[in-house]
């Protein structure tokens, strides 16, 4: 099958590799018609992580089901599906308890399991003409019959749309609360959407890029561009001084960081110096070492300060990880399908599997207007 493959930093080619098939009772196998490329990638597409060469990358996944394993009974062959991007089995004590995104059977002592990812099992990934699918049946969401024509949106549920919602959740948002969210890339714009959704008072996003900032206000929040001026004192002085009532950090570690600060840890303090006392944060930004063999990386998370005195005179709480997908997938996907809600906003380019390297390109250099990137293999 053609695949696309990590060949070493911003390095990835279209290759022929074994097609993927069903390996264990439980598998399923899903013929790809939509994925995505996301920010997350980049930790891998830039060379920050050991992910070896020839791994096939792809955790936003959406397809049919071709074939199913011996031991699968509630998924079926032309079943259309969406993959959430992590790999849980279902019966761990972390699933047991709605924590998909860090299930203890598929990479025990550390944290979950995903397709295409360094650090998070052997998993192959869906940017590939063919998905091996573990657990199919309880990781396999099906889709209702207007998929085909809506994949743009149902695509999102993969990943992006449940992080951005789980940000939000992490930080603790209720109706009627003011939310900062740094980040306006995908990930921040699912989560301004999300937080819109769900009854925020006021949905503010930091960012510099302006056809990010565009987006973030067409869907109703308020583009704060920290080009023009000190974040935080923008988000204070938009919420009459007090701070927003939640904040949720959408960034992660960014090689080319629009702050001019080259520190990854900016949009921690801002976090901090821009949410209310007693506040809340969620943290979905991911933050890997530069130099991941490194012997002072902090294990595989990377060095990130960030003013914890404040943090405590505040009494803030804080909240943060892979997102558990499965967790809110079936709720987003019911808001598509009812027409309450509309993803695909953001989708900026459709591009053939043959083009992804490309693609690859344009999205890691911020090219103006490539936001979200959608592979049809
Ligand atoms: P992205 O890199 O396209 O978007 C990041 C945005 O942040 C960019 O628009 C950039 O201009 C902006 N930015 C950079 N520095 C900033 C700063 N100091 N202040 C404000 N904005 C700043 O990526 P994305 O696809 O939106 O993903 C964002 C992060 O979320 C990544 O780290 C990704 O790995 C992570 N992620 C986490 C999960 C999870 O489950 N926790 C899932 C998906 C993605
Ligand atoms: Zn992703």
């Amino acid at each position: 099958m053609k695949a696309l493959v990590y060949e070493g930093p911003r390095q990835v080619a279209v290759k022929d590799v074994p097609d993927a098939r069903v390996e264990e009772p439980t598998d399923v196998l899903v013929k790809i018609t939509s994925t995505n490329i996301c920010g997350s990638d980049l930790h891998m597409y830039e060379g920050r992580t050991d992910l070896e060469e020839g791994r096939v990358l792809g955790h936003e996944n959406l397809g049919e089901v071709i074939e199913v394993g011996p031991a699968v009974t509630r998924v079926r062959v032309g079943d259309r599906v969406c993959v959430p991007f992590n790999v849980a089995c279902g019966f761990c004590k972390n699933c047991e308890r709605g924590f998909t995104g860090a299930c203890l059977t598929v990479n025990p002592g550390f944290a979950g399991g995903a397709y295409g990812f360094a650090d998070m099992g052997p998993y192959s990934g869906g940017q590939a003409e063919l998905l091996r699918v573990p657990f199919g049946d309880f990781n396999c969401l099906r889709l209702p019959p207007d998929a085909r024509e809506r994949e743009d949106d149902y695509v999102m549920l993969a990943d992006i749309w449940p992080t951005g919602h789980h940000a939000t959740q992490l930080a603790g948002m209720e109706p009627g609360d003011s939310v900062v969210i740094y980040g306006a890339g995908p990930v921040g714009l699912m989560a301004a959407y999300s937080a819109t959704l769900f009854g925020a008072s006021k949905v503010m996003v930091v960012d510099r890029q302006p056809d990010r900032l565009r987006l973030v206000d067409k869907i109703g929040a308020i583009p704060v561009d920290d080009s023009a001026g000190d974040a935080v004192e923008q988000v204070l002085d938009l919420t009459g001084g007090e701070g927003a009532d939640r904040g949720c950090e959408c960034v992660g570690w960014q090689a080319h960081d629009p702050s001019g600060t080259e520190h990854p840890n900016a949009t921690m303090n801002n976090l901090v110096a821009s949410v209310r006392a007693t506040g809340g944060i969620g943290v979905v930004g991911v933050f890997v070492p530069e130099d991941p063999g490194s012997p002072d990386a902090l294990g595989r998370e990377g060095q990130v300060a960030f003013d914890l005195g404040v943090f405590f005179q505040k009494g803030l709480r804080m909240g943060s990880g892979q997102a558990h997908v499965k967790r809110y997938n079936r709720q987003l996907r019911d808001l598509i399908a009812a027409d309450r809600a509309k993803p695909s906003f953001l989708v900026s380019h459709h591009v053939d599997l043959d083009d992804a390297p490309e693609a690859y390109r344009h999205f890691d250099d911020r090219d103006d207007g490539w936001t979200k990137v959608v592979l049809r293999p």
